[in-house]
């Protein structure tokens, strides 16, 4: 196994009027499973596509296991590779298209059979051996893909967006099982998807994409609690992160006339200055007494909570509050902002402050 190095990868493509990646720098560890995730056209797929060898940078290099593979063909990389519209053979059998990438390495016949029966066994796919993928639902045709890619075993797994032709129930159900799958594999993993929810949930560490660079990477919890730009808060997160304008006076965050809160010592150094203030929807305090009104305008029960969307002098904010709560469009409701929720940024550059 091998970790990945992508040193200053920048590419533009003849007909792009801006960098698809622009200078992008990450390391993953051997073993890591790293996700890069982005909204739409920030650089994902050209990143991995680059690292697998099937797009050439226009400066930078990629390192597998220390060794530079920039100029190399991408079967001599050892990777394997499992794309979004699974391109799995329709006319070869489950088990020929498991073991496909063991019969163009002349892998000889009883080695073939036990390992395409192993990776059919962590898949779970061993009663669909004999079947053609028309014969299969979304959901098997996706694990023949994943099954295919991991029999090689490959010093990195590649993929891009695996799941996203799965419904939403599946493709949870899927994320679980390929978390558990590679986990015990161990294999080095690079992975894209535009979902939020699928990076966090299944990366060591994930990289937030913006624009062709790298906006935050880190482990999920960290970004998502701590992010890096008001970018970032914005796209991790269902809902994503609030923010609002206060001014800092006098220790005290306005946000009008009536409504402050405490403002935390570090904010000194921005006396009579707007700040952009950010808290995530389940940190804010619901119905408890003292704190600042706000106006339900929806309440959206989810089973596990009620997600409430309230207006209040700054501007409108996504609450979680306990399944058990009731609220109705008009409901005057009061909010805690607890100091520790708070998380502050520079309006003007939108970057989180040190
Ligand atoms: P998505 O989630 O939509 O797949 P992405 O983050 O993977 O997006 P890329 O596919 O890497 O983004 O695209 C990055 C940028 O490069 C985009 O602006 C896109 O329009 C452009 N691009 C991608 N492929 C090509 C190409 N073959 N020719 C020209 N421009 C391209």
């Amino acid at each position: 196994m091998a970790g990945v190095t992508v040193s200053n990868l920048v590419k533009t493509y003849p007909s792009g009027s801006r960098r698809a990646t622009d200078d992008v720098s990450l390391e993953v560890a051997d073993g890591e499973f790293l996700v890069l995730v982005g909204p739409s056209g920030c650089g994902k797929t050209t990143l991995l596509r680059m690292v697998a060898g099937l797009e050439t940078p226009d400066g930078g290099t990629v390192s597998i296991g220390g060794r530079d593979v920039t100029a190399l063909p991408a079967r001599d990389r050892r990777l394997s590779m499992v794309f979004q519209s699974y391109a799995i053979f329709p006319h070869l059998r489950v088990r020929e298209n498991i073991g496909f990438g063991l019969t163009m390495r002349k892998v000889p016949k009883p080695e073939w059979e036990s390992r395409v029966r192993r990776a059919a066994a962590l898949l779970d796919l061993e009663d669909l051996l004999d079947r053609y993928p028309a014969q299969l639902s979304g959901g098997q045709r996706q694990r023949v893909a994943v099954a295919r890619a991991i029999v090689v075993d490959a010093d990195v797994l590649l993929m891009d967006e695996p799941l996203s032709n799965l419904d939403a129930l599946l493709r949870m159900q899927f994320r679980a099982e390929l978390k558990k799958i590679v986990a015990r594999l161990g294999t080095t993993t690079l992975y894209v998807t535009h979902d939020q929810a699928e990076a966090m949930s299944l990366g060591d560490r994930v990289a937030v994409l913006r624009d062709g660079r790298i906006a935050q990477l880190g482990p999920p919890m960290d970004v998502y609690d701590r992010p890096a730009e008001r970018f970032v808060g914005g796209f991790l997160g269902a809902p994503p992160m609030n923010f609002f304008l206060a001014t800092v006076h006098d220790g005290r965050l306005v946000v009008d006339e009536q409504r402050s809160l405490p403002a935390p010592a570090v904010l000194g150094a921005w006396q009579d200055r707007k700040i952009l203030v950010g808290v995530r929807a389940e940190r804010l305090g619901v119905g408890v007494p003292d704190g600042l009104t706000a106006e339900v305008e929806v309440a959206e029960p989810t089973g596990a909570a009620v997600l409430l969307t309230v207006r209040w002098p700054a501007g409108e904010l996504k609450v979680q509050a306990g399944p058990g709560f009731r609220a109705a469009p008009g409901d005057r409701i009061t909010l805690t902002f607890p100091p520790g929720a708070l998380r502050f940024f520079d309006p003007d550059t939108s970057l989180a402050l040190p």
